[in-house]
């Protein structure tokens, strides 16, 4: 087990969701499930995805076309950092501007 936002292996368990172990990560403070790691894709297919929403599509659409189910796409639009939200929208409009 290791931080899925630092790499940290300095973990502390927090309690349970949902019957889920939770860790807590020591050094970022990140809070994390056990079985974080079992739906895990590329930043790729993450970064796709995102951006895709950002087009407009809605999280069923990407279900549709990716198989990504859409809970899973909704959480990585909660846990995506600010700043990569920021980037692709930056990347959203100059793409924008290219077109027209
Ligand atoms: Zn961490």
């Amino acid at each position: 087990m290791e931080c899925p936002n630092c790499g940290s292996h300095q973990l502390q368990r927090n309690g349970y969701r949902s019957q889920i172990q939770c860790y807590k990560c020591k050094d970022c403070g990140r809070q994390f499930l056990e079985t974080y790691k079992q739906m895990r894709y590329s930043e790729e297919v993450k970064h796709f995805c995102i951006r895709m929403y950002f087009q407009g599509m809605s999280a069923r659409s990407i279900e549709q076309v990716t198989n990504i189910h859409h809970t899973t796409i909704l959480s990585w639009l909660r846990e995506t950092d600010v700043d990569v939200l920021e980037l692709l929208c930056a990347e959203q409009h100059s793409i924008e501007k290219l077109e027209l």
